[in-house]
């Protein structure tokens, strides 16, 4: 059996929804793979269930000064980072007008603050190598109005922008940036908005051609796709992973 070069991959949030697809999928992949998040629980309920490949570091992303201090110890442990998947997020459903400063920044700080910093900090042990993935979890919110989800929307465009400017920048220099748009995929994300109001939800899949809701594992296999060096010429795309709800209905 020809033996596989080492890869090391930071997953945030890979503990638990559409993020712990992503870790499962790497590890099996032969992967090992990092995740951060902020519940020691769920992430050593992860490290138990995918065993040595899986590297769970308790860290609060919001913490946007200790990213440094984080990505140091992890590349020091580890001796490399070859992959970054920004997949933590938040969301907060709430009318326009009942939208305060706070909340709004509070989304901002996790969707975007801490993907720009973490994103800044691996890079920069990816460029001696000239060679390393950055991909981000941004949302068809970026592309499309729906209503009580303003800062959640503002954040996922803000991603797709950031996707699209590092990866001009940064692909001559070996870092590719790509970014994958899930549609409605079933997690605790989606459970909350969607399994409360049965309307939405039937409206929800009856706006996707496939016509049923997305499972993690989908999106973690485009994941691990763009994340590859199969896919060694693709840079600055935004994937749609969303049974054709981007198309049109
Ligand atoms: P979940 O709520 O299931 O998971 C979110 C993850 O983010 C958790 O593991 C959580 O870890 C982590 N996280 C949040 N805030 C922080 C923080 N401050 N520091 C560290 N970790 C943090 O969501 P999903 O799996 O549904 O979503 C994952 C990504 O996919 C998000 O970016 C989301 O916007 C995006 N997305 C999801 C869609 C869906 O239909 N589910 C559709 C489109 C996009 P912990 O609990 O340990 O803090």
């Amino acid at each position: 059996m020809q033996m596989q070069t080492k890869r090391v991959a930071i997953i945030t949030g890979g503990a638990s929804g559409i993020g712990m697809a992503i870790t499962e999928r790497f590890v099996a992949d032969g992967i090992h793979t990092i995740i951060v998040g902020r519940d020691a629980e769920k992430l050593n309920q992860a490290k138990n269930k995918l065993g040595n490949l899986c590297y769970p570091y308790e860290f609060d992303l919001n913490q946007l000064s200790d990213i440094p201090v984080l990505i140091k110890k992890i590349k020091e442990e580890h001796g490399q980072i070859d992959i970054l998947v920004n997949n933590a997020g938040i969301n907060m459903k709430r009318d326009f007008m009942e939208t305060s400063d706070e909340a709004f920044q509070q989304i901002i700080t996790t969707n975007v603050n801490a993907v720009f910093a973490i994103s800044r900090e691996v890079i920069s042990y990816m460029l001696p190598n000239k060679k390393g993935s950055v991909l981000n979890i941004s949302s068809m919110a970026a592309q499309y109005g729906m209503p009580r989800v303003i800062a959640y929307s503002a954040s996922k465009s803000a991603i797709d922008g950031m996707t699209r400017a590092m990866a001009v920048e940064l692909s001559p220099m070996g870092i590719r940036i790509n970014a994958i748009a899930p549609g409605f995929i079933e997690t605790a994300m989606t459970a909350v908005a969607l399994n409360s109001d049965p309307e939405r939800k039937h409206k929800a899949i009856s706006r996707t051609p496939i016509g049923h809701m997305g499972q993690p594992l989908d999106v973690a296999e485009a994941a691990l796709f763009l994340s590859s060096d199969a896919a060694k010429f693709i840079t600055g795309v935004i994937l749609p992973v969303d049974g054709g709800n981007s198309i049109g209905f």
